[in-house]
């Protein structure tokens, strides 16, 4: 093999066959907004805890739709539920209301 002096690195996306999304699937019924969200970060730009602490409700939908439970979890851990996200969120998803349907499905 040629040594080109450089590798191609292997994808660090995440295989989403392979992706448990029961839990989504569950939240998606029980919250269809959901898949509303087109992940466009004005939550995350407006919120309250993220001023503090590593909190991103984009991230963490991101993270539900690949499978990624324990990641949501740290991302809303600090969540203090003011609702100032669901005020900017263009698609009109009542956010504070997802993020109750989350803590519930996901028993955070
Ligand atoms: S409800 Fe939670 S995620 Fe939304 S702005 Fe307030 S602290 Fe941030
Ligand atoms: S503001 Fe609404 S559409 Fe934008 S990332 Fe947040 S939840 Fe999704």
């Amino acid at each position: 093999m040629i040594d080109f002096g450089f590798g191609v690195s292997p994808s660090s996306r995440i295989n989403l066959d392979s992706a448990d999304k029961e839990k989504f699937n569950e939240l998606a019924i029980a919250e269809p907004d959901v898949l509303k969200c087109m992940a466009c970060g004005s939550c995350s730009a407006s919120c309250t805890a993220a001023a503090f602490e590593d909190t991103s409700l984009r991230r963490a939908i991101l993270s539900l739709q690949n499978g990624l439970g324990d990641d949501a979890s740290k991302l809303l851990s600090h969540c203090m539920l003011c609702g100032k996200c669901t005020m900017v969120c263009p698609r009109g998803i009542n956010t504070r209301h997802l993020i109750l349907s989350i803590q519930k499905i996901y028993s955070l």
